[in-house]
């Protein structure tokens, strides 16, 4: 396994073409609007170290299937129901370290998916995708990757199928066969964590016709592949980053990543394609990985843990913790906060074993526990706000409160209960201003709510596994009407 700085070291080596305001960025590691981002990622191979994080071993670290070697969770095959709820509990433990997106739950997810999914193609097809992908999961696990798992095309015109756009570039598809391969081209939008991600494993973002076949391709590449190209994207306040010093920043160590993808006619070789033109298991791949990272959005309740923790502190700093209406609000915060937990964990307990032997959460509480994320943490964020008070959104900058001339009328007027010192106050305000509404709200509100697909696709899948019929069965029943 790797450390936390062998991590960064490889990302050093890798060779993008990324580029951020319109300028090209060569030294990415060291670019202090994405610093944030790889050290949030950089603390999913931190916490897996025995030597700093003992207590967390179990979590963070898994038996390999395949080699019988001790990896990292996130490289990991789900095995047991056991495997399911520690992957829920790491989430949580990891978004509460890091208060942000950590971006590695993707790839976790396609490889999951990906490892039922090969295998049922095999079954029905003969074809041999299971034994490439399981070479590829080795190589992955061996070396301890990061893999962004890639889903969501640019779509084009929602209403109409892949192959009826006007540009058929709107999704992800193959232009060219070779003999030793094929050439796709397309876009893939929102990639979280990409250019932290030592692969990128491409999938269809949904069911396909044959009509579509030539869009129903799953593969994985090297990141810095050839003809692959990042747009990174802008996130709320982020050039707060680049001002120095940091305390307006609000979470001073960690942020998140996402890039729009461009495949600009990119060569992957046969033994890299997973899935090629089996247009008939693009929805049930979707829905594997949807159902896999829905469960993953437990990392939203570490967040809801930091950001339930500042408003305590806030309200102690500010002399207003004991009033009843403040603790009847951070209950309410909790108890949303734990209702998020307890679907990630319901989902996963109620796993059970693939055809493949890989584990699978069960998909309705997967879908209810997305759905919950979907609203509560902007419950959640409204309470912090409330508790708050307005000077998250009017307080002068850090240079301000330094200033040789003003600085003591800042510091004066935002003291708040006198032993605290005021510049933990200011701290603290800028934190639930960037889980709110900053840099932190692009990761615990914008992603809540579309990350693993927006709303709505929840609600379909809900509805599609609610078995209606045997409620209305209870009903008739009860009140003596013949079922
Ligand atoms: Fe993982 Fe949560 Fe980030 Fe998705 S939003 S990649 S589940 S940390
Ligand atoms: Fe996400």
């Amino acid at each position: 396994m790797k450390t936390a700085r062998e991590y960064i070291d490889s990302m050093k080596r890798m060779r993008f073409e990324l580029y951020m305001f319109g300028e090209q960025v060569t030294t990415h590691v060291d670019n202090p609007i994405i610093r944030p981002a790889m050290n949030c990622m950089a603390a999913t191979y931190e916490l897996a170290e025995d030597s700093k994080f003992p207590q967390y071993q179990e979590l963070m670290t898994a038996t390999s299937h395949l080699t019988g070697k001790k990896i990292n969770r996130f490289c990991h095959i789900h095995q047991s129901v056991e495997d399911l709820v520690n992957k829920s509990k790491m989430g949580r433990v990891l978004g509460a370290y890091t208060g942000s997106c950590f971006q590695r739950c993707v790839g976790m997810d396609a490889l999951n998916a990906l490892s039922m999914v090969t295998y049922d193609i095999d079954g029905k097809y003969g074809t041999g995708y299971n034994s490439r992908f399981l070479k590829f999961l080795r190589y992955v696990q061996d070396e301890d990757l990061v893999c962004d798992g890639a889903m969501t095309d640019a779509k084009g015109d929602r209403g109409r199928r892949p192959s009826e756009q006007a540009d058929p570039d709107q999704y992800l598809h193959v232009v060219e066969e070779k003999p030793n391969g094929i050439v796709v081209r397309g876009n893939k939008m929102h990639q979280t964590g990409a250019v932290n991600s030592h692969e990128i494993i491409c999938m269809p973002t949904r069911a396909m016709l044959e009509e579509d076949k030539d869009y129903a391709i799953v593969f994985a590449l090297p990141s810095d592949s050839q003809g692959i190209i990042y747009i990174y994207g802008r996130q709320p306040c982020d050039t707060r980053k680049i001002e120095s010093p940091n305390m307006d920043v609000g979470n001073v160590l960690y942020g998140g990543q996402e890039c729009m993808v461009v495949f600009d006619d990119v060569f992957v070789p046969w033994e890299r394609v997973f899935m090629y033109k089996e247009y008939d298991f693009a929805g049930d791949l979707v829905e594997k990985f949807a159902s896999y990272h829905r469960q993953s959005y437990a990392c939203k309740s570490g967040m809801g843990d930091v950001l339930i923790g500042a408003s305590q502190l806030i309200a102690e700093y500010q002399g207003t913790s004991k009033a009843s209406h403040i603790r009847d609000k951070i209950i309410d915060m909790i108890q949303l906060n734990e209702t998020m937990m307890s679907c990630s964990l319901a989902c996963a307990y109620e796993g059970h074993r693939e055809g493949s032997g890989t584990y699978f959460v069960d998909v309705l509480r997967a879908n209810v526990s997305k759905l919950n994320v979907a609203r509560f943490p902007y419950d959640i964020a409204r309470l912090a706000q409330d508790i708050a008070g307005g000077a998250i959104a009017t307080m002068p900058s850090e240079k301000d409160l330094k200033h040789p001339r003003i600085g003591k009328y800042v510091a004066k007027y935002l003291q708040g209960v006198e032993r605290i010192p005021v510049e933990n106050r200011i701290r603290m305000l800028r934190l639930i201003e960037n889980l709110t509404m900053g840099l932190g709200a692009a990761c615990y509100l914008a992603e809540s709510m579309h990350g693993a697909g927006s709303p709505m696709a929840q609600r379909i899948m809900i509805a599609r596994q609610t078995d209606v019929e045997r409620m209305k069965g209870s009903a008739k029943r009860l009140c003596g009407i013949d079922p």
